[in-house]
């Protein structure tokens, strides 16, 4: 084979459209078997020898024009390195998109998508209430020179203005699970790109692109990771967009490392099993939740998902305090189950009448459903419920003297 092949394997292949478990697990490796490879290789170069500059030359020159991926061999770990290339295209074929750019982060992706439209004078982003605490702060505090408007879904249209950059919404959102009509909220935008935060919904389970978002952005940190051990941000978008985040994330830096794009490549592959097992999970228990007195609201998207949220009768603090298998921790979509508590960690950044105005009330709980057995969720939370003090939970009701 030759040295092109080797390098940039994805561009000869044409494949038809396949189902997501397939792309979930062939998706980024098409070449492997044709190289005698069966995982994918990690490459940890930070430069690539090269003894034609006068080529180098001309292949990045082509990169500031159009920000596409340089052809043949890689320059610089900064211009794109292709462990995460193979993230990147897996991602692109899930979210069916074009394309797609990763970051170090969920943030690094978001700040690379407001500096391109920002460096094109369009700094005003419209945003509906709530996004993920920190999303909320960046837009609010305009550490990046932007100049938010918030509105609900129906005042999209009238608070557009001639520099608006971008909308932005997420759908579920964090944390209350509130849902967006995309279709409408896409129409309503006009020709200003909607960005729709997809890190609760997944691929799996939603597909923003075809519904109209221009920008589809994860915290790959979650679900796509999946296992709680990678940090990372991906943006799916048309090619034409990419080319702008890669020249961005060129300039500014914010890099996914190889070994963090070969875990998500990884955790691509059992996304679709996760998303679902996880979901089967949650559902149970949004409605033993629902029916149980001890539980004032429980909130459960309609599309479904791993995510519940719900508000307690009693002090949130004390079922944070009393789980026992379930982790109290912040973030989410990781195998193993996790509760927190938005207005004290997550959503704690924003403003505390900014959070109850976008129903983020002090009682309310967070609960990313993992992949244990139901029964043994529902059993810790039960008791950090303060309901059933079991032998096996006298050191926790100890621990809790006024349990809820
Ligand atoms: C966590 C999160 C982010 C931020 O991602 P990081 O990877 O933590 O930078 C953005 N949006 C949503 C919905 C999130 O849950």
């Amino acid at each position: 084979m030759d040295s092109a092949s080797t390098f940039a394997p994805y561009d000869d292949v044409r494949i038809p459209s396949r189902a997501l478990a397939t792309e979930a697990v062939h998706a980024g490796r098409d070449d492997l078997a044709r190289q005698g490879l069966h995982a994918p290789p990690i490459d940890l170069s930070t430069t690539y020898p090269s003894y034609d500059s006068r080529g180098e030359a001309a292949r990045i020159d082509a990169f500031a024009q159009t920000g596409a991926e340089p052809d043949g061999p890689p320059v610089y770990a900064r211009l794109g390195n292709p462990t995460v290339a193979r993230f990147e295209t897996a991602l692109a074929r899930l979210e069916g998109t074009e394309s797609a750019v990763a970051f170090a982060s969920g943030m690094a992706a978001l700040s690379a998508v407001l500096l391109v439209r920002g460096s094109m004078g369009l700094r005003h982003v419209v945003a509906v209430r709530p996004l993920y605490g920190c999303s909320d702060h960046l837009l609010t505090a305009g550490l990046l020179g932007s100049e938010v408007t918030w509105t609900d879904p129906a005042g999209i249209a009238d608070a557009l203005r001639p520099d608006t950059g971008l909308v932005m919404v997420e759908t579920p959102a964090n944390p209350t699970l509130a849902e967006v009509d995309l279709r409408a909220v896409a129409h309503s935008c006009g020709s200003v790109p909607l960005l729709a935060d997809n890190t609760f919904a997944t691929p799996v389970l939603q597909r923003p692109a075809e519904q109209g978002a221009r920008l589809v952005l994860h915290s790959a940190t979650k679900y796509l990771g999946g296992h709680g051990d990678v940090m990372a941000g991906v943006v799916a978008c048309d090619e034409e967009f990419a080319g702008r985040l890669r020249q961005v994330r060129f300039a500014t830096g914010g890099v996914l490392h190889p070994l963090a794009g070969y875990l998500l490549l990884r955790g691509l592959s059992t996304l679709p099993v996760r998303v679902r097992a996880a979901s089967e999970n949650a559902a149970e228990l949004a409605r033993r939740l629902t029916a149980d007195p001890r539980v004032a609201r429980v909130h459960y998207p309609r599309i479904g998902g791993a995510m519940i949220a719900f508000e307690v009768h009693g002090d949130p603090h004390e079922v944070i305090a009393g789980v026992r298998l379930i982790t109290p921790a912040v973030s989410l979509g990781s195998v193993d189950t996790l509760i927190q508590h938005p207005a004290s960690i997550s959503h704690r950044i924003v403003d505390a009448a900014d959070r109850q105005g976008a129903g983020v009330g002090d009682r309310l709980l967070r609960l990313s459903v993992g992949l244990e057995d139901v029964e043994d969720l529902w059993a810790d939370l039960d008791g950090a419920l303060g309901g059933t003090a079991t032998a096996d939970r006298t050191e926790a009701a100890d621990r809790r003297p006024s349990a809820v």
